[in-house]
């Protein structure tokens, strides 16, 4: 079975203020449930490395939200993989809908910052999702083909490897797809890994985002092949990360 992954991306929210609510998520995801759910938080790079300082005795992992494409050199304002691994970083997201659209991040830029971000050894998180003029035109699963050929490299193994689908109109919305058809996007994002990666698609880790709540992780969280959560609004306060958590 694969081992789910719930993870918290607080975007361009948080400062040195916001510390003790990644303490209480470190403290609270420690027991039982850590031997079988992995947690990671993902604050802003400007939190990364006091926050690993102080999550050193949690099972907790900690993450950026996007990382360079190239190793090193000159990109001012950009943050390098090696940097993010330097600060105990694991984990990165990369091709968010918001670096998407927001930066005109292609998917073959996703690809690359992908292998960039596996060669420092983190594991890459590789979001994909259609657009609310998408979904209405019934190019849903098109669009996921498409996103999951053109940003996951050849030779992409699971241990770091994990995808997200987020359908952009359901972040940060409120709205959320029906169970149904999160089964169906899930079930269709599998079948399209095992068939180029074989086991290590099946093994690869499917996370859903987009409005997830405590109120509804359940429902979400029990679909097939939905290995967790991408947690955007609801990971800022620690209760309602744990909440969400708590669901497993
Ligand atoms: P919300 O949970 O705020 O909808 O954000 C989802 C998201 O984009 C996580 O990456």
């Amino acid at each position: 079975d694969v081992r789910p992954l719930v993870a918290g991306n607080w975007k361009m929210n948080g400062t040195r203020s916001s510390l003790d609510q990644i303490k209480a998520i470190s403290e609270g995801v420690k027991g039982e449930l850590a031997e079988k759910v992995d947690a990671l938080l993902c604050p802003p790079a400007t939190l990364l490395y006091v926050a690993t300082a102080i999550c050193t005795d949690s099972p907790l992992a900690l993450g950026a939200q996007d990382c360079h494409q190239n190793v090193s050199g000159a990109h001012t304002g950009d943050i390098s993989a090696e940097m993010i691994a330097d600060c105990f970083g694991t984990y990165v997201i990369v091709g968010h809908s918001e670096r998407r659209a927001d930066h005109g991040e292609s998917d073959a830029l996703v690809r690359a910052k992908t292998e960039t971000a596996n060669a420092a050894d983190l594991t890459a998180i590789i979001c994909v999702g259609e657009t609310e003029e998408e979904r209405e035109r019934g190019e849903t699963l098109q669009v996921l083909k498409r996103q999951l050929e053109g940003s996951i490299p050849d030779g992409a193994r699971a241990e770091r490897t994990v995808v997200a689908y987020e359908p952009v109109w359901a972040i940060g919305t409120g709205l959320t797809p029906s169970v149904a058809d999160v089964a169906e996007a899930h079930a269709f994002m599998r079948r399209e890994l095992a068939a180029r990666f074989g086991a290590e698609g099946q093994a690869m880790r499917i996370l859903y985002g987009g409005s997830v709540k405590p109120s509804n992780a359940r429902d979400l969280m029990a679909v097939e092949n939905v290995d967790g959560a991408l947690i955007g609004g609801a990971s800022l306060k620690a209760v309602d990360f744990l909440a969400i958590y708590d669901v497993y």
